[in-house]
């Protein structure tokens, strides 16, 4: 059969904490035409730690870019239409490999992993004056071409966000040689050209260039436009993220959030920065009541408990696995379910684990409001956890603005599509709102009074503080 002929198609390989998707857009509508996506297993070797094999992540990726090609031959679209791919991944997670071989040193370590709690005590002990002199500095890749951009690059402490280079003292400091760390570029350049390797059939990649790169919480704020100064979204995937675009300047939060680089277009573009709140269980704990405590089969099926009860009845559930984030940044805390009773049953605990989500979001939106000065008027969404229309519902409710949610939930993907197509070179994509014709909006507004809200809230806060304090 002749294959139909669309505009300049864009790829974008989203490597997650969960899994691991390749997808295919639209470069003219932003329209997602494919993907595939595998889940990636997790390891807990030990109590707080965290790991996942480097190979499994890769083959995965050969996998979903194999089985995405296949799919678009069956719907008749000439992958040679594919002119970029973008690459967004799970910020943080650290693989170590032989330059020589490329085999892989250990695991990689996830970003949610807690072992070097102690030698960061032991670090901050040396650290003249106060913490700040890290924080001031920092705000908080194999083969052929070594490299990284600087979203990824601001999230390892060893990057000066102010110079865009690796700090030197940085990086005596966290005894690291500089030489082993990877070039830095900005988000949006051609990098290299696909090369198909054994591993990797879909020969009609080959050379095709791979040009945009982003952490996925920086992918996700592209992805969902928000290029001016105090636009703001927030990711619900393994962990929650929000992100605030402070436009060209960093901003130092004094809420527990952090500054990070937001994204830099292309060489000879400027930087942006964000503020940044994050959740560490988000989607996490949903993934923990189907794995540990086997009570749901999917992700999914926690709208059908949680729907069934329309209540948590009191009981509140603080899914503090590794501590909490921001705003309290509390190693000491663990998870607690309380508020029990008689009656409980696994659809309120179900309800409850939805609830925290929303419980913790309304905690970095309120220091987010309190740096920003200027509260927001609404919440832009995306990730796995928003296909759960409760979870939407709660979480409008609980924050009492609307929350909006794009159609098309791929917005981390979407954002890397968008770095690699607007690469110079490449020039298929404009990053003009207009060009997002496919993605229309759906909108939660508040459906409980505020008074209930509030309540709901303060009692959330007693819960955390019993959360607190379980490890010395
Ligand atoms: P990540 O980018 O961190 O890999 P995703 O955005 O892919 O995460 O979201 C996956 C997470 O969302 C998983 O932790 C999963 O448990 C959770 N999740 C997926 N679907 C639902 C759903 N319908 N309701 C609640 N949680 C969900």
């Amino acid at each position: 059969a002749k294959k139909a002929v669309l505009g300049p198609l864009v790829g974008a390989v989203d490597q997650g904490t969960s899994s691991t998707r390749f997808l295919v857009f639209n470069s003219k509508t932003a329209e997602l035409l494919s993907h595939h996506q595998v889940e990636i297993k997790q390891e807990f070797p030990r109590e707080g730690w965290v790991e996942q094999d480097p190979k499994e992540i890769l083959h995965s990726v050969y996998e979903c870019i194999e089985k995405t090609c296949e799919k678009l031959g069956q719907l008749n679209i000439d992958i040679s239409n594919i002119k970029a791919i973008g690459v967004s991944n799970q910020r943080e997670t650290t693989v170590v490999w032989d330059k020589l071989t490329g085999e892989p040193l250990y695991n990689a370590v996830v970003w949610l992993d807690l072992r070097t709690q102690s030698t960061v005590e032991s670090l901050s002990k040396r650290i003249p004056g106060n913490n700040n002199f890290v924080k001031s500095l920092t705000g908080g890749a194999s083969g052929g071409v070594h490299c990284t951009d600087v979203t990824n690059a601001s999230r390892t402490m060893l990057f000066n966000i102010h110079s865009l280079e690796w700090d030197k003292e940085l990086c005596e400091f966290f005894e690291i040689p500089m030489k082993i760390l990877p070039n830095v570029r900005s988000s949006s350049e051609i990098y290299g050209l696909m090369k198909i390797s054994h591993s990797l059939k879909a020969g009609a990649l080959e050379g095709v260039p791979i040009s945009g790169c982003l952490g996925d919480q920086s992918a996700a704020l592209v992805g969902q436009m928000c290029f001016q100064d105090g636009q703001a979204k927030n990711t619900y995937g393994t962990g929650c993220f929000l992100l605030c675009n402070t436009g060209r300047k960093c901003v130092f939060s004094e809420h527990g959030l952090l500054t990070t680089v937001a994204y830099k277009l292309g060489r000879d573009k400027p930087v942006y920065y964000a503020l940044e709140g994050s959740v560490a269980i988000a989607g996490a704990v949903i993934r923990w009541l189907r794995d540990n405590l086997g009570i749901i089969k999917t992700s999914e099926e926690i709208e059908k408990l949680a729907k069934e009860v329309g209540t948590s009845y009191g009981c509140y559930f603080v899914p503090a696995f590794s501590g909490l984030y921001a705003p309290y940044w509390e190693p000491s805390a663990r998870g607690i379910i309380c508020g029990l009773t008689q009656f409980t049953n696994k659809c309120h605990i179900a309800f409850a684990a939805l609830e925290a989500v929303c419980f913790q979001t309304r905690e970095i939106l309120d220091a987010m409001n309190r740096d920003c000065g200027i509260p927001l008027s609404h919440l832009q969404v995306d990730g796995g956890m928003t296909n759960n229309k409760i979870l939407m519902q709660l979480q409008a409710d609980i924050l009492y603005i609307p929350v909006v949610k794009p159609s098309m939930p791929e917005t981390t993907a979407l954002g890397a599509a968008m770095a690699a197509g607007a690469a110079e070179g490449v020039g298929v994509w404009s990053l003009e709102p207009e060009d997002l014709s496919a993605v229309t909006m759906e909108r939660f507004e508040p459906q409980i009074n505020a008074e209930e809200s509030e309540i709901r809230y303060s009692t959330w806060k007693k819960a955390v503080m019993k959360s607190m304090g379980w490890v010395t």
